[in-house]
C-alpha cells in the first residue's frame, strides 16, 4: 500500500493546495494531509478549524484523510509507514525552500522520498498569505479558495 503525506500549514486551504491534493490522490493508495503547526508563521485558523475546512473540501476524495501533526514531519512519516512526501512547487522561491526541506528530511530519515507537483499556471500566484491580506482589505477572494473556505475566512476579519 502506497501512502503519501502532504504536510503544510494550510492557513487557509487554497485552490492551489486543493489542486495538488486532487492530483496526488490519484498517484497513491492513500493521501494523508498533515496540518502542521508552523512555528515561524502565526496562524489565523486553529489546527481544528483547518482540519475541518480541508475535510469538507476533500469529502468526495475517498482515499484522502486529514490529520494534524505537532512534531517533525519525518516522525509522522515513519509512524504512518508512508512511502512519499508530497509538496507543491509554484516558482523558484518555492524550489529553493523546498529543496532544502526535502534534503533535511532525507538526512533525518533515510527512507523519506519527496516528490513535487508543479502548480498549475492559474495557481502559481495563489498564496495563503496574500489571500489573507486581500480579505483584510475586504477584497473578493472567492476565485482563490474552495467555496467552503470563503465565509469562515471572511468572518475572521469582521
Ligand atoms: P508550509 O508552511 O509548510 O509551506 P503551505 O500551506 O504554505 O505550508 O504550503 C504547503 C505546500 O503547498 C507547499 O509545498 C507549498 O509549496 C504548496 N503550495 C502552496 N500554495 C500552492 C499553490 N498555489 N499551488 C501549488 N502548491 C502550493
Amino acid at each position: 500500500m502506497k501512502i503519501a503525506v502532504f504536510p503544510g500549514s494550510f492557513d487557509p486551504l487554497t485552490n492551489g493546495h486543493l489542486n495538488i491534493i486532487k492530483r496526488a490522490s490519484k498517484l497513491f493508495d492513500e493521501l494523508v494531509i498533515a496540518v502542521a503547526v508552523n512555528t515561524s508563521k502565526s496562524a489565523l485558523f486553529s489546527l481544528e478549524e483547518k482540519v475541518q475546512l480541508i475535510d469538507e473540501a476533500v469529502k468526495d476524495l475517498a482515499n484522502v484523510r486529514v490529520i494534524t501533526v505537532q512534531g517533525l514531519t519525518v516522525d509522522l512519516f515513519k509512524e504512518l509507514k508512508a512511502t512519499t512526501l508530497v509538496r507543491g512547487l509554484r516558482d523558484e522561491e518555492d524550489y529553493r525552500y523546498e529543496r532544502q526541506i526535502a534534503e533535511m528530511n532525507h538526512q533525518l530519515e533515510n527512507s523519506v522520498e519527496t516528490i513535487f507537483l508543479m502548480a498549475r499556471p492559474q495557481d502559481t500566484y495563489v498564496a495563503s498569505s496574500i489571500i489573507k491580506e486581500i480579505v483584510k482589505m475586504h477584497g473578493d477572494i472567492s476565485k482563490f479558495v474552495p467555496q467552503n473556505v470563503v465565509q469562515p475566512l471572511t468572518d475572521k476579519f469582521k
